[in-house]
C-alpha cells in the first residue's frame, strides 16, 4: 500500500490548504516550479505569466508535455494532475478570469 500524506480520503481540499500542502519544486535545481500550460492563452494568463505565477509553453501541444516549470524554464512532468490543475486556476483567477466568462 501507498499511502498518500497530505491528502485526506472523502474530504474536499480548498485551493488553500493545496498552495500551504504540495509545492512542486524543480528536479533539476529544486526551484519552486509554476503551472506550465499549452494552448492559445486567455488574456488573464499573459498577465499571470508576466508576473511569474504561471509558465506558457506555446499553441502546439507536445507528446509527453510537461505541466511545470521553474523560473530557469526546466521543465518537468508531475503525476498529480489536480495540484496542476488547482494551481492553474488559482493563477488565473487571480488576475480577474472567472469560470463563467467563457463565451465573449
Ligand atoms: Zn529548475
Amino acid at each position: 500500500m501507498i499511502s498518500c500524506p497530505g491528502r485526506a480520503v472523502g474530504r474536499p481540499i480548498s485551493a488553500d490548504e493545496y498552495r500551504g500542502d504540495v509545492m512542486p519544486t524543480c528536479p533539476e535545481c529544486g526551484a519552486p516550479g509554476v503551472p506550465l500550460m499549452f494552448g492559445l492563452p486567455v488574456p488573464e494568463a499573459r498577465d499571470a505569466a508576466a508576473d511569474g505565477h504561471l509558465a506558457l509553453g506555446g499553441c502546439l501541444v507536445p507528446e509527453a508535455a510537461p505541466n511545470w516549470q521553474c523560473p530557469r524554464q526546466h521543465r518537468w512532468w508531475d503525476p498529480d494532475e489536480t495540484a496542476w490543475e488547482e494551481r492553474l486556476l488559482a493563477a488565473l483567477l487571480a488576475h480577474g478570469y472567472t469560470e463563467a466568462d467563457t463565451t465573449s
